[in-house]
């Protein structure tokens, strides 16, 4: 194995919580005068940073203001879905393959994530959990990721990292790392294709796949 550690995505790649996010994605974004978006709808259009998202489906450029006004009714909502949300069925069996280390990032709310940490008795599994310990900016999760590395005391090419979504792959390749896209999370099989990354159907095969690289 030439990697040591893996570094897990959260939000629709070990939490099943595509449906709570397209929810509350609904609900602010008709609120605010736009349309009601399938699931499926979501999953081709989603992408950070998540003001140019708002943006686009709401129809014109939205102010800073308005999208943090937007992006709090958006936390309000998910965190009323989330009491419903569980793991992927895969996600603890996926836990347990992996030789060496592993820890979570994720970027949503470092306060609101521990306590789902504990509920889902997961804390023994990460040498390190860490979400965003200040406002949601809606931006790239790169930054994070290299603090979050540089905490672990690792370099980005001893880690591989398995996420859902193109910016998770753009954050781990823009350092270095080596990342796997499982496609049963936010995006399709079809959405992640052109990245140019391994994709995995399921969560054992993104394990299994990233001890090879
Ligand atoms: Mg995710």
């Amino acid at each position: 194995m030439a990697r040591k550690h893996l570094v897990w995505d959260w939000n629709g790649t070990l939490l099943n919580d595509f449906g709570a996010v397209v929810s509350a994605t609904n609900t602010v974004i008709t609120e605010a005068g736009g349309p009601f978006l399938t699931a499926e709808e979501q999953g081709a259009r989603f992408r950070r940073p998540i003001i140019a998202y708002y943006s686009e489906l709401v129809g014109r450029s939205l102010t800073e203001a308005e999208f943090a006004e937007l992006d709090k009714a958006f936390h309000a909502a998910y965190l009323e879905h989330l009491r419903f949300v569980d793991l992927h069925a895969e996600s603890r069996s996926a836990l347990s393959i992996w030789p060496g280390t592993q820890s979570l990032l994720s970027m949503w709310f470092h306060q609101s994530l521990m306590p789902l940490i504990t509920r889902f008795d997961l804390a023994e599994k990460f040498a390190l959990v860490q979400g965003l310990r200040s406002e949601s900016d809606g931006h790239s999760k790169q930054p994070h990721l290299e603090r979050h590395l540089e905490s672990l005391q690792l370099r980005p090419q001893e880690c591989v990292l398995i996420g859902d979504t193109v910016d998770d792959a753009k954050s781990a390749l823009g350092l270095g790392a080596q990342v796997v896209l499982f496609t049963g999370g936010f995006s399709s099989r079809e959405q992640l294709q052109g990245v140019g990354v391994p994709l995995a159907d399921s969560l054992s095969e993104a394990v299994t796949i990233a001890q090879q690289l």
